[in-house]
């Protein structure tokens, strides 16, 4: 790499306008070639102080040709070119038309405010950040709360003959339709993100809720209730899943759990314990005076910004209680099954042979938080259509998708798994969806449904993929029944992306070769990469995260293997050679051979089963 077209026509303008000199530009490109690890010319020429960001910024808007998105971004040095590829095969490959920047921000190759600033730069819109008091109301009210919502933009003031219109997307033709038709006047167009938007539009719209129970803004920072106010309200901005609060022996640690691993949020003093673990226990109904036995509950939590869910436990330690509160509905995009992170051939196969089947058990494996529910989620979402009815039952509700009928199963009114499933049945769907199969009796409902023409779908928690039927078969569901009905078995985790912005290249040292069992060789064509940590990813390396899977798919020679009772070595045997199994270390170690996550994650991570093929052959059976 180091040269491409649209760094030549970047560069190339800023000689052409004069903005740097040939020299330098020579200069830069012998400076280029010695670093160790690439950089964009562009930013070469930046380090060496002979352009500036306002310069650039000037030359790509004074060009008449448009440059295009995505080779901004990789000419500045945001993304990488194979980042910028695998999101063009993304879109090239997903049925819905999407921008390629929307893509970028859902792979959490960038995050939506570079998108933004990059798109604003690009197309010459002006970027705003408009707070509350900026906004005419009266403009507002021209405009259904609806609309506002559903083209995501906001009216912010009249500008002679025009109305300045801040728009999450100023490319999206309808909106720009729609808010000058409700205005009466033409628009002038400008970006903001989209969440500030959508709070804006919350905060202007807001209908009276009866439904508050817990207010974030109330109560002073001091007390009980401000604190644990602040802590919720920390975790909901930093999106981490858990909260953990744990005594210990000389004070009070509270910690997050933030892209599936645990960090440090603050400490408060000892003596504050009683009060907040008191609070905590009004808040999700449990009993205060109980300070001996395990606890559960949940609270509803109302917040500036919506409702939150939260499942609380309380465990009894040696120190006192520990309360970890899990974040239910989060506001997570639910994504769409193409960009999940499953290779080209593992989807088609998928897709082909799981998720499109008329009948017959789907299950997707992993442990806790391996991503499983958003996984079954994914599929529920390509799934419905009016056509066909879609029931689930699910402990509890962590998404709610429209269209579908959902039950949250609360064993503390008695409305219980079993009873769930019971009546599950007679409700005439097409597709179930039973949150996790965990006791012979889920199991039996799953298989019987599938039996009498069902699809369903169910997680379960086991370690890969083989591990899902042996489960199975232990739970004594006879070996026909489960190769009969069981169509596919989905093992997945989810490991951490490389922060892009602080990424560099690197090699395995000789310790990681010999765990993940590889030659040197095997690891042929691999463009390993590690973070070294920036402030953007908070010094980890790591920004966001990736899927990573195992399918098995129950072909002939599978069902066979399972009807002869094989053992999980054989059937696992059988799968990789005859069956195009790619095991959950051979799909990390593409995905870590990409640079998407590391070595240290695949090792981290991954069961290490058996040892894994060449990069060249794993490449080879995922179809890239
Ligand atoms: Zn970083």
């Amino acid at each position: 790499m180091g040269t491409n077209s649209s760094q030549n026509q970047i560069v190339r303008l800023l000689i052409e306008q004069g903005t740097i000199t040939e020299k330098q530009y020579e200069h830069a490109q012998r400076v280029q070639k010695k670093l160790s690890v690439y950089q964009p010319l562009l930013k070469v020429l930046k380090e060496l102080k002979f352009i500036s960001d306002a310069e650039i910024k000037a030359t790509i808007q004074s060009s008449s040709n448009s440059i295009r998105i995505g080779d901004l971004l990789t000419e500045l040095g945001y993304i990488s070119e194979d980042d910028l590829q695998a999101a063009c095969r993304i879109q090239a490959e997903s049925k819905e038309k999407q921008r390629l920047g929307t893509i970028l921000v859902k792979q959490n190759y960038i995050d939506e405010q570079l998108l933004i600033e990059i798109l604003s730069i690009q197309m010459g819109f002006p970027l705003l950040d408009p707070s509350l008091t900026e906004i005419d109301r009266e403009l507002c009210q021209k405009i259904p709360s609806k609309i506002l919502r559903s083209h995501c933009f906001l009216p912010l003031k009249k500008e002679d003959k025009h109305v300045l219109v801040a728009l999450a997307d100023p490319l999206d033709q309808d909106a720009k339709d729609v808010a000058s038709r409700f205005l009466g006047a033409p628009i002038k167009p400008a970006l903001s993100p989209r969440i500030t938007l959508e709070n804006l539009i919350n905060q202007i719209c807001k209908h009276p809720s009866s439904r508050t129970r817990y207010s974030g803004i109330k109560a002073g920072p001091q007390s009980a209730v401000g604190i644990v106010n602040e802590i919720i309200l920390q975790a909901v901005a930093n999106d981490a899943s858990d909260i953990h609060i744990e005594p210990l022996p000389d004070r009070l640690q509270v910690r997050f759990r933030e892209d599936g691993v645990l960090a440090h949020y603050k400490d408060f003093p000892h003596n504050l314990i009683p009060q907040i673990s008191s609070r905590i226990k009004i808040m999700c109904q449990a009993d205060i005076a109980e300070k001996r036995r395990h606890q559960g509950g949940r609270i509803l939590f109302e917040h500036e910004e919506g409702q939150l869910d939260l499942r609380v436990s309380i465990y009894i330690t040696v120190h006192g209680e520990k309360i970890v509160l899990r974040l239910l509905n989060r506001k997570q995009q639910l994504f769409d099954i193409q960009s999940i992170g499953l290779s080209p051939k593992m989807l088609s196969r998928f897709l082909e042979n799981a998720v499109y089947q008329p009948s017959g058990v789907l299950l997707v494996t992993g442990p806790t938080g391996s991503g499983k529910t958003s996984t079954i989620y994914s599929c529920i979402n390509t799934l419905k259509s009016p056509k066909v009815s879609i029931i689930t039952a699910e402990e509890p509700v962590e998404y709610v998708i429209d269209g579908i009928a959902q039950c949250s199963i609360d064993p503390k009114i008695d409305l219980t798994f079993e009873e769930t499933l019971r009546h599950i049945v007679r409700q005439d769907p097409d597709i179930i969806v039973i949150g996790e199969i965990r006791d012979t009796y889920s199991a039996e409902v799953a298989v019987q449904a599938a039996l009498t023409g069902h699809k369903v779908l169910s997680t379960f928690h086991t370690e890969d993929s083989i591990g899902g039927l042996i489960r199975l078969l232990n739970m004594n569901i006879a070996p026909f029944l489960v190769s009969s009905t069981v169509v596919s078995v989905l093992a997945q985790r989810l490991l951490r992306r490389v922060c892009p912005f602080c990424a560099t290249d690197t090699k395995p040292t000789p310790v990681q070769l010999q765990r993940l069992r590889c030659t040197p060789a095997d690891l042929e064509g691999a463009h390993f990469k590690k973070g070294r940590g920036c402030s953007k990813c908070k010094q980890t390396g790591y920004k966001g995260r990736i899927g990573v899977f195992e399918l098995l798919v129950l072909d002939e020679l599978v069902r066979n293997a399972i009807l002869e009772q094989k053992t999980s070595y054989d059937i696992r045997n059988i799968s990789i050679k005859h069956s195009g199994l790619i095991t959950l270390l051979e799909d990390g170690l593409l995905k870590a051979a990409q640079g998407t996550t590391t070595i240290d994650e695949v090792l981290r991570c991954l069961p290490n089963l058996s040892n894994p093929r060449s990069l060249g052959e794993i490449r080879r059976l995922s179809g890239l």
